[in-house]
């Protein structure tokens, strides 16, 4: 890989998202050689991805390159590289681009979505979990209208204007929100000859309501804030299988669809050497202790969606969220500094700052550890929250002008068939 052995000891990051960015921020003025690998030459802020499907946002307004947030730090290394294996015993890591050995090794690579093992629903349904994915969606959803426009069987133009989503999590609810929006000032501006009330956006959820990790009050909110805008809920229903045409469920409902979008859950992404049941717990993710180091080891971490960091009250670790992610990478910046100083570490405390969720224009439900409110004011969090995490100035300027002009204009304007999304269509 061309990385030069220092004086320094050598710590390798393995993704560079939430968790990743913190870590080497910390990390990047210090004396230790930092080398960053990730599959792709940017950062992706995943709580935006709903806006890239639905054309609210261009794709390079939620991505930032990862070479450009550490250029000014000495000691950095940034390569484009794919993870295939770790091996543990000789302190090396396998890439698609070469082997890479290692001092203290950090895995935080994130989480994958989760078919539960379901391979037609792998298949047929889209996902919403990287950049290229929401592009896909986004083509789909309008190659769908444009489909419909040309069809003159009218079961076929109900299943493409039919959207199926199936997970009532925030990013269900914020996708079938912004579904709706379009439905309701796009469509028939784009399409005057379509009868766009024909439109259906469902949103199937297995559990007995929407944002299950919210307080229940913003639970209501949200599914009457969903119902104000059309979208149909269905809870305690559980999609069984999706064959790109009809999707089945545990009970006798069913859904004709060309678009099921599958928000039902995320797992771990795990590497190979670090995937056996004895790292690996509940999500895939790895088991790891206060301090974020891997079961049996004293230089091997993870952080972030990847870690599952097991105590009383979470059980299950943390949510699989930012800022979990940000905390424990800026907390173990300090603890593997700690280490190098051989100075004891301090165990990973994590500040709940809440957790949020926006239900198209003027509408979101906000939780915070004391305080919970929605509506107008909640939006207007919502907003500036998002605004502040974004990485990058003009990623932030160009993110807040679209907003401003899609409020004030009713508009989406990046609903754009770039880079068409092909499928075998079953109608
Ligand atoms: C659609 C969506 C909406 C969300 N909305 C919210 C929200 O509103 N609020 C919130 O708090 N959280 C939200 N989340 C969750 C949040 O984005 C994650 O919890 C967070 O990104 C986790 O950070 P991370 O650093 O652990 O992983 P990630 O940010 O996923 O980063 C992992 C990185 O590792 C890289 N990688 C993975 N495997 C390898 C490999 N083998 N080799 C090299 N590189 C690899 C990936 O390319 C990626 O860059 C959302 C997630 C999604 C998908």
């Amino acid at each position: 890989m061309n990385i030069p052995r220092t004086s320094f000891p050598r710590v390798v990051i393995i993704g560079g998202g939430f968790a990743g960015v913190a870590l080497a921020k910390k990390l990047s003025k210090q004396e230790v050689q930092v080398v960053l690998l990730d599959k792709n030459n940017y950062h992706t802020f995943q709580p935006l991805l709903y806006q890239v499907s639905t054309g609210g946002l261009e794709p390079d307004s939620i991505a930032y390159p990862i070479r450009k947030i550490l250029k000014d730090f000495p000691n950095f290394y940034f390569r484009l590289a794919s993870v295939e294996e770790i091996d543990t015993k000789k302190n090396k890591i396998k890439t698609n681009i070469g082997n890479l050995k290692f001092d203290y090794l950090v895995v935080a690579s994130g989480s994958k979505t989760n078919y539960f093992g379901n391979s037609e629903i792998e298949k047929h349904s889209m996902a919403m979990k990287t950049i290229p994915q929401s592009l896909n969606l986004r083509s789909l959803i309008l190659e769908n209208f444009e489909d419909a426009l040309l069809t003159s069987d009218l079961n076929e133009r109900n299943a493409l204007m039919n959207f199926v989503i199936v997970g009532g999590g925030p990013t269900g609810v914020e996708l079938a929100g912004a579904l709706a929006e379009i439905k309701k000032g796009i469509l028939p501006k784009d399409y005057p000859d379509l009868d766009t009330r024909l439109a259906q956006i469902h949103i199937v959820q297995s559990g007995d309501c929407i944002l299950k990790g919210m307080s229940a009050k913003a639970s209501q909110k949200a599914e009457d804030f969903l119902e104000k805008l059309g979208v149909n809920i269905w809870t305690n229903v559980r999609v069984t299988n999706y064959d790109g045409k009809t999707v089945t469920t545990n009970t006798d409902l069913t859904f004709e669809t060309a678009t099921l979008v599958w928000a039902a859950g995320v797992k771990g992404a795990t590497i190979k050497g670090l995937d056996s049941e004895d790292f690996v717990t509940h999500g895939n993710r790895i088991i790891v202790n206060e301090f974020n180091q891997i079961k049996g080891f004293e230089h091997l971490f993870a952080i972030g969606d990847i870690a599952s960091m097991i105590s009383e009250e979470h059980p299950h670790g943390f949510p699989m969220m930012a800022q979990p992610a940000i905390q424990q990478g800026d907390q173990l910046g300090d603890n593997l500094l700690r280490i190098i100083e051989e100075k004891p570490l301090r165990p990973f405390l994590y500040k709940d700052k809440g957790v949020m969720a926006t239900i198209g224009r003027n509408r979101a439900v906000v939780d915070l550890k004391h305080f919970k409110f929605q509506g107008v004011f909640a939006w207007y969090v919502w907003m500036f929250v998002h605004l502040f995490f974004l990485i990058g100035f003009r990623n932030r300027m160009v993110v807040f002008v679209n907003w401003v002009y899609n409020y004030v204009r009713f508009d989406r304007e990046a609903r754009l068939i770039i880079r068409p999304f092909k499928r075998n269509r079953k109608f």
